[in-house]
């Protein structure tokens, strides 16, 4: 299932080393929190702590220092802590769902067993070497013309391979309740544009590593050596070439300059030579259909591509795209090779994960809902939800309390702002409506054919939405998913199941721990409803300036200061935080957290919160905050998240965070001039 495309709480680099950047009531009364019978846990655990470094110097390191000194990452994991290990905790529970399913002989229950038992049977992959892409080399080699290159483009789009040509469909961004389909244009097999460009040192090393890669995947599959060296240059020079007309990253956080609606003649004007008719053909749809390309510039680019061109670079490009993108289903050599140079040599990773583990996630990600639905009901408890549900409206209440104080919103902004707000959607936990995986053919010994009948129906299940009114019970994350989102078409802020577990939500612990940390991932969330995306879509989802040209202006200035603190950000090895990346991101820490404490503090009605374990409330609040973010990552895996990742390193996200607050400040005892404290003058606030 892939991620909204305006996201998320935290964004992982797939298994494949590509970072996925799309796709994409019962209102519980307003109420004081739950009253637990017994004493309520702290929801701290001592033992993470590092009582070495004073809180007012690195707050991070203090929260997490110890649990990380007795923590190092794993051999199988670029990033290990919180995320991960929670991650780690479910994929256990799901191996435990996964081996009773495989038991089952019929149902669907059984089709989720036996995708896991197919990825499980290494050898039956290993049996089949390349055969599974033989049919696909077989149509290449007879390619000659435009037309046949374009079937083949085609048939590659409708598994999700992207050569370059990548079709889903999602809500129009100016009429939120109708979808329609998008068209980008990407097909880059290193994570990201930049990539091919940058000329530091460890970047020119990653390219020479490339190239080496793509010559020795060519040569598994019987290419002699100077042949495969050979392809591998004329592959990097083609997609340097794909990599020039693509929009920068910072650009496409602009939705103003990823919405781009046309029709089929608008994509023949912009790229002629390809059969576009075909593509709308295959997809099922009218020959009216409204279009939203993302990237105009590649699309053009694509056009001129196909004319200028050898047809047998395309060849050799398609080729390599299938071989790429299937790698993890085929023989081992062929996996070995994939994970060593997108898991080691871009992230550090030194050693593959657990079979079981693999599979439990492919299984997720080929029928999530279908796993999910048994996940819930055996670790997701009717009260969680509730609970959950209270947290959000609180917040909601909080945030309904704060707009009118808004300094850099005049009134008519300010009820645009409260209409936004009160059109806020939450979803818990998992969806109402579960989809259907009955269209979907699973067999039990091929492991490559399910992986592809799998991608299939996902291309199907997107497409059969285009031209239909928008449903708004879909999800854009399996319920096991440790993560949260906001899709800022729906006005939605999800949560699923995955996260609502320590350290994020506790029902034992006291109201101050689950504040700093679910209220502040909650928080996280309505606020990219008003950071630099999200604050351009309106209370229907649509984009539209609902903002005074003052208003704008002074909301600017709040995202401009987020940039340049973020900018000076010194993240290690030489390498900075890039602010205009990673804005949206920061503004939704900063305005969730502050959020968060407010709502705790009205929670409370007045009266002070407990002592608990020698801390204040207050600082169990922040100590519970920074706990979400105990994380720490390989240094091959930071250089690829600070380029490919709007969001902050995880250290940054909790002390670029807490600079910026006095309430921290107060409930630490930090003083101006101590690391921690930015002064007054230079601080960012959203609310
Ligand atoms: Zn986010």
């Amino acid at each position: 299932m892939r991620a909204p495309f305006f996201c998320c709480l935290v964004e992982f680099v797939p298994k494949d080393g590509v970072v996925l950047m799309k796709i994409s009531r019962l209102f519980l009364p307003l109420a004081g929190l739950m009253l637990l019978a017994a004493p309520p846990k702290s929801g701290i655990d001592r033992a993470a702590l590092d009582p070495t470094c004073k809180p007012c110097d690195d707050f991070w390191r203090y929260a997490n220092g110890g649990w990380v000194d007795k923590n190092p990452i794993p051999a199988k994991y670029p990033v290990w802590g919180s995320f991960v290990t929670l991650e780690e905790q479910n994929s256990e529970k799901l191996r435990g769902i996964l081996e009773e399913s495989a038991k089952q002989t019929s149902g669907p229950a059984a089709k989720v067993g036996a995708y896991y038992a197919a990825c499980l049977d290494t050898a039956a992959m290993d049996r089949l070497g390349l055969k599974p892409l033989e049919p696909m080399f077989a149509r290449i080699a007879q390619i000659s013309n435009l037309s046949g290159l374009s079937n083949e483009i085609l048939a590659m789009e409708k598994v999700s391979i992207a050569a370059p040509i990548t079709v889903y469909a999602d809500s129009d961004y100016k009429n939120s309740s109708q979808v329609i389909m998008m068209l980008d244009v990407s097909g880059l097999s290193l994570p990201e544009r930049e990539y091919y460009f940058k000329d530091d040192d460890r970047s020119k090393n990653i390219r020479t590593e490339f190239v080496k890669h793509i010559a020795k995947m060519h040569e598994l599959t019987g290419v002699p050596a100077d042949q495969a060296a050979k392809l591998a240059t004329t592959i990097m020079a083609f997609e340097t070439k794909l990599a020039e007309t693509r929009m920068k990253l910072v650009d496409r956080r602009n939705p103003d300059n990823t919405y781009n609606k046309t029709d089929l003649a608008g994509l023949k004007t912009a790229a002629p030579g390809f059969s576009w008719n075909a593509l709308i053909d295959a997809e099922g749809l009218s020959q009216t259909i409204a279009i939203n390309v993302e990237d105009m510039g590649a699309l053009k680019g694509f056009g001129e591509r196909l004319k200028d061109t050898p047809l047998d670079t395309w060849k050799a490009y398609l080729k390599w795209r299938w071989l790429n993108s299937t790698a993890a289903s085929l023989a081992k050599a062929y996996r070995d090779q994939n994970f060593y140079f997108k898991r080691t040599v871009l992230a550090g990773v030194k050693e593959m994960e657990p079979r079981w583990q693999t599979c439990s996630a492919e299984t997720d990600g080929a029928m999530g809902e279908q796993l999910g639905q048994v996940f819930v009901a055996k670790y997701f408890p009717p009260a969680a939800k509730a609970r959950m549900m209270t947290l959000v409206e609180n917040m909601r209440a909080t945030l309904r309390d704060e707009i009118p104080g808004v300094p850099f919103m005049g009134p008519a902004t300010k009820k645009a702002a409260i209409d936004k707000l009160n059109s806020f959607f939450p979803k818990v936990g998992y969806p109402d409506k579960w989809r259907d995986y009955s269209a979907l053919t699973i067999t039990r010994d091929n492991f490559f054919a399910n992986e592809l009948a799998s991608r299939a129906f996902e291309h199907r299940y997107t497409m059969s939405q285009a031209g239909k009114p928008v449903d708004r019970a879909k999800w854009g994350m399996t319920p096991p998913t440790v993560n949260a989102y906001y899709n800022p078409s729906l006005n939605e802020i999800v949560f699923p199941a995955g996260i609502l577990q320590p350290p994020f939500f506790d029902m034992e612990a006291d109201d101050a721990a689950n504040y700093g940390a679910i209220g502040a991932v909650i928080g996280h969330e309505m606020g990219h409803g008003f950071d630099d995306q999200g604050s351009k879509f309106d209370s229907l989802g649509n984009l539209r300036d609902w903002w005074t040209e003052e208003d704008r202006k002074k909301f600017d200035e709040r995202a401009a200061c987020i940039v340049d603190q973020f900018d000076t950000i010194d993240v290690g090895d030489g390498l900075k935080h890039n602010g205009r990346l990673v804005t949206g991101e920061a503004m939704g820490d900063v305005g969730g957290l502050t959020l968060a404490y407010k709502a705790y503090k009205r929670s409370l009605k007045g009266k002070e919160g407990p002592v608990i374990d020698g801390f204040t409330a207050d600082q169990r609040f922040f100590l519970a905050f920074a706990r979400v973010w105990g994380m720490h990552e390989r240094p091959e895996h930071r250089r690829m998240a600070v380029q490919t990742d709007p969001h902050p390193i995880a250290k940054w996200r909790v002390n670029g965070t807490l600079a910026n607050m006095p309430e921290f400040f107060a409930a630490f005892s930090c003083k101006r001039g101590q690391t921690m404290v930015r002064p007054e003058e230079k601080r960012c606030k959203l609310w």
